[in-house]
């Protein structure tokens, strides 16, 4: 279902009505952030549009800004991590979502939302000998038998759940610089049904804000991503709101 690229203002808007304090930081957010606005992308053209989110992610990163990216489609994720990638060698990636993303291929495109973590796991994984990398999958319900036997292979991937199995590997993940993308979809639709691929059995938003509670508490997240979120199928904006929250 198309209809992301309207996902970035629709999630500006729904957080105006969200405090600056977070009670599970203790901490308020003024100041401590600012908004680069919209990255016009030529529509259509996927090439042109990987090169205008790298020309824009790539000063702030190298200068060791921390990024939240708003999808947009997930192929977003791709030009950021190589730019995170890029100064951090040892980077991990960690991925919230319903899907693997790992096909090599879809409809004969290299670079898509469905492809887009196989990319990201061969950015991150120049110069491995082979062996598990550096991906690790939470919430993982939905993908291709080829997929999964890919992910068995050279990721770290774990089927439904979120909390409880990162919960039993983040200790792993300590120094290391992590990127978090996070597929809206990893959510119930009951929680998320404004979203491009509909996936039925996932967690709850509860645990999902735990999760990244977790994740920022016990390892060094370095940047991050928010994506999929599709406000003309999003009934009463409740999908922006908890990716508002997220960004929050
Ligand atoms: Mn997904
Ligand atoms: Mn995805």
């Amino acid at each position: 279902m198309p209809g992301s690229m309207f996902a970035p203002k629709r999630i500006r808007e729904l957080s105006y009505t969200l405090e600056n304090y977070s009670p599970v930081w203790g901490d308020c957010i003024d100041g401590k952030f600012c908004d680069l606005g919209d990255i016009v992308l030529p529509w259509g053209n996927i090439d042109k549009s990987l090169k205008f989110i790298d020309e824009v992610v790539k000063g702030p990163i190298s200068a060791g800004k921390k990024i939240v990216g708003i999808g947009g489609d997930h192929l977003v994720t791709l030009p950021i991590v190589e730019c995170y990638a890029e100064k951090y060698k040892d980077l991990a990636v960690v991925q919230f979502d319903a899907h693997t993303d790992l096909r090599d291929e879809w409809s004969s495109e290299k670079n898509s939302h469905a492809t887009v973590l196989r990319r990201v796991y061969e950015v991150i994984s120049k110069g491995n000998k082979g062996g598990k990398g550096n991906l690790y999958q939470f919430g993982i319900r939905s993908g291709s038998k080829e997929e999964f036997d890919f992910a068995e292979k050279y990721c770290h991937l774990y089927k439904y759940d979120v909390y409880e199995p990162l919960k039993s590997v983040v200790g792993s993940l300590k120094g290391k610089n992590v990127y978090l993308t996070i597929d809206i979809d990893v959510l119930d639709p009951a929680f998320a049904p404004g979203t491009g691929y509909i996936e039925a059995g996932g967690i709850t938003s509860k645990e999902l804000f735990d999760a990244v509670s977790l994740l920022l508490k016990e390892t060094n997240v370095v940047g991050a991503d928010v994506v999929e979120v599709c406000p003309p199928t999003d009934n009463s904006d409740r999908t922006s709101a908890i990716e508002a929250k997220l960004v929050r």
